[in-house]
C-alpha cells in the first residue's frame, strides 16, 4: 500500500461508481481505445459500471462527467495552511475539504513564479519545455490546454482570476468561454501602473471575495445554482491572489493572528497568515453556494497553489529566485465525495503537471500523449500506487548576474526531488546542494559532500532533463487517434 493512502475495497469502488447515470457512462467510456485509459483505473471503473447498476447513492444530478472547480491559491505555501498542520487555524475550509477529500502531502510547483506554474497546470508540460520561464511570457495558441480539451468535450468553461500576471494576454484564456480578468473594482492594494514592461492601467488585482462573487454570478446566470438537471457540466477556474505581498489582511482576519513579538518578520508572517485566512473565507463562500444548491458533493474540486512564499527560511522574502520547499511545495487537495473516498493523505511526490491528466481521466476525456504529468486518477479512485521514486523537476528562471537579498543570482537554478533526496544545482552560481528530506525536511543541512553517489545520479538526471526539455514544440495528438475520437463523439 503506497504511503498512508488507504486502498479502497472492491465494494468501495462499486459503491462509488454505482450512483452514476446508466446511459452516460457508456457514452463516456464504451469503445475508448485502451491507449487512452492510463493505469487501467478507468477501465476498471467502466467494467464496474457495466455490472453495477445498484441504486445506492444515485441522484438525478449525477453524471459521467462531473462539474469541475479548479482553484489556485497564489503564493500559498502548504505548511502555512492548517489543512497541512500549521498551528494557526489559517484554512478551516481547506481543512474540511481535506477531511472529506484526498490531500497530497508532497505536491510541487515547477517554479516559484505565477505564469509558468499556471502554464504547467494547464498543459502538463514543465516551464522549460514550454519556453515560459518568467512572468510576462505568452502561452502560444499551439498548446492545447486543459480548458480547451474540456471545452471540446462539451464542458462550459469559465475562469475568474485575481491578478494581472494571469491576464488573458498571457495565453491562459484559451479554451475559456468566459475569462473574467477585470481588475477595475478598486479592491487591489497594489496600485502599480507598469509591470514586467506592461501597462496595468486596468488595475493589477482584485480581492478574493470579489472574484468569488463574479464566479457565483456566472454560475447563477447559467442555471448551475438553480437546479437545472440536464445542462452541460461546468469547468470553472478560480484564482485567488490575496496572500501575495503586500500583506494587508482585512481587520477580521488580522485580529485572528496577532504577531507574537513586535518584530518585522513576526509581523509580516502574521499578516501573511491573515491573508491566507481571508482567501480561505473567500473560497468558502463559493463552496457554500455549491453546497446550498446541492451540487458540491458531485463537483470535482481541486485546490492547488501556484507556488509558495519564502519567509526568510533561507534568507529570502517572497518568491521566484529559490526553489526550497517553502517556495515550491504547495497544497494539493482533491474533493469529490460522490466518487472519491475521502480522509486520505498521499505522501508520494506529485506535481502540478499531474493535474491536467488527472482531471481529464476523472472526467472521462481522452488523455493526450504528451506532457510530463501523470494521471493520479488511479490513486484517487482505487488507491493505485504512485512511484515514490519518480523524478520531480524544479527550476528557476535564468537571470543575468545580480544580487538579490544578499544572494548572488546568476543563470538557471535547477532542482530535482527523488524519494528522500532533493538536489539543487546552479552551475553559473557554482553551487550544488543535496538535502535529505526524511531527516531534514526544512533543507537546513547541505549533505552534498556526504553522498557523492546520490549527487552524481541526480546531477545526471538534471542534465538529461535539461537536454530533453529543450524540444521546441509539443507533439500533436496522433491524427488516427483523433479520427477515432471524432467517431466516438469526443471532438466536435
Ligand atoms: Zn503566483
Amino acid at each position: 500500500m503506497p504511503g498512508r493512502a488507504q486502498l479502497l475495497t472492491n465494494e468501495g469502488l462499486a459503491c462509488n461508481v454505482a450512483g452514476l447515470d446508466n446511459e452516460q457512462p457508456e457514452r463516456a467510456f464504451r469503445g475508448v481505445p485502451s491507449v487512452f485509459l492510463r493505469g487501467g483505473a478507468l477501465l476498471a471503473v467502466a467494467l464496474a459500471l457495466a455490472v453495477a447498476a445498484g441504486p445506492r447513492g444515485r441522484t438525478p444530478r449525477q453524471r459521467a462527467r462531473p462539474d469541475i472547480l479548479l482553484v489556485t491559491l497564489d503564493t500559498t505555501r502548504a505548511d502555512h495552511t492548517s489543512a497541512y498542520g500549521y498551528d494557526r487555524p489559517t484554512t478551516p475550509r481547506l481543512e474540511a475539504l481535506a477531511r472529506e477529500g484526498v490531500r497530497f502531502d508532497a505536491a510541487y510547483a515547477p517554479m516559484a513564479t505565477t505564469l509558468p506554474a499556471h502554464a504547467t497546470l494547464f498543459t502538463a508540460e514543465l516551464p522549460r519545455t514550454l519556453g515560459i520561464t518568467k512572468n510576462g511570457a505568452v502561452l502560444g495558441q499551439k498548446h492545447h490546454t486543459l480548458a480547451e480539451r474540456l471545452a471540446d468535450s462539451g464542458y462550459r468553461t469559465a475562469a475568474f482570476v485575481s491578478s494581472f500576471p494571469v491576464d488573458r494576454m498571457f495565453g491562459l484564456a484559451q479554451g475559456f468561454e468566459v475569462y473574467d480578468d477585470d481588475f477595475t473594482d478598486g479592491s487591489c492594494p497594489t496600485a502599480i501602473q507598469e509591470w514586467e514592461g506592461f501597462d496595468t492601467g486596468r488595475g493589477f488585482c482584485r480581492r478574493g471575495a470579489n472574484t468569488t462573487a463574479r464566479a457565483v454570478e456566472w454560475l447563477e446566470a447559467e442555471g448551475y445554482l438553480g437546479g437545472r438537471g440536464d445542462e452541460a457540466p461546468f469547468f470553472v477556474w478560480l484564482h485567488y491572489f490575496d496572500p501575495h505581498a503586500p500583506y494587508l489582511p482585512a481587520d477580521e482576519d488580522a485580529q485572528l493572528f496577532p504577531s507574537e513579538i513586535d518584530a518585522w518578520l513576526s509581523t509580516k508572517t502574521a499578516a501573511y497568515d491573515g491573508e491566507i485566512h481571508y482567501m480561505d473565507r473567500a473560497l468558502g463562500a463559493a463552496l457554500d453556494r455549491l453546497r446550498e444548491a446541492g451540487r458540491l458533493d458531485d463537483t470535482l474540486v481541486v485546490v492547488a497553489a501556484d507556488h509558495g512564499e519564502g519567509l526568510m527560511q533561507h534568507g529570502h522574502m517572497h518568491h521566484s529566485i529559490l526553489i526550497y520547499d517553502e517556495d515550491v511545495r504547495v497544497p494539493l487537495i482533491v474533493h469529490w465525495p460522490a466518487r472519491i473516498e475521502g480522509g486520505r493523505a498521499i505522501d508520494e511526490p506529485v506535481q502540478l503537471a499531474d493535474v491536467p491528466p488527472t482531471l481529464l481521466e476523472l472526467a472521462g476525456v481522452p488523455l493526450p500523449q504528451n506532457g510530463v504529468g501523470e494521471s493520479l486518477a488511479g490513486a484517487l479512485l482505487d488507491g493505485a500506487p504512485i512511484d515514490p521514486e519518480r523524478l520531480i523537476f524544479l527550476q528557476r528562471r535564468e537571470y543575468a548576474e545580480t544580487v538579490v537579498s544578499g544572494h548572488h543570482i546568476e543563470g538557471e537554478k535547477l532542482g530535482v526531488r527523488q524519494g528522500r533526496w532533493k538536489y539543487i544545482e546552479a552551475r553559473e552560481e557554482g553551487t550544488a546542494e543535496l538535502y535529505d528530506l526524511e531527516n531534514d525536511p526544512h533543507e537546513r543541512k547541505n549533505v552534498v559532500d556526504l553522498y557523492p553517489d546520490a549527487r552524481q545520479q541526480l546531477s545526471k538526471a538534471l542534465a538529461r532533463w535539461q537536454a530533453g526539455a529543450a524540444r521546441p514544440t509539443l507533439p500533436k495528438v496522433d491524427p488516427e487517434a483523433e479520427q477515432r475520437l471524432r467517431a466516438l463523439g469526443y471532438v466536435p
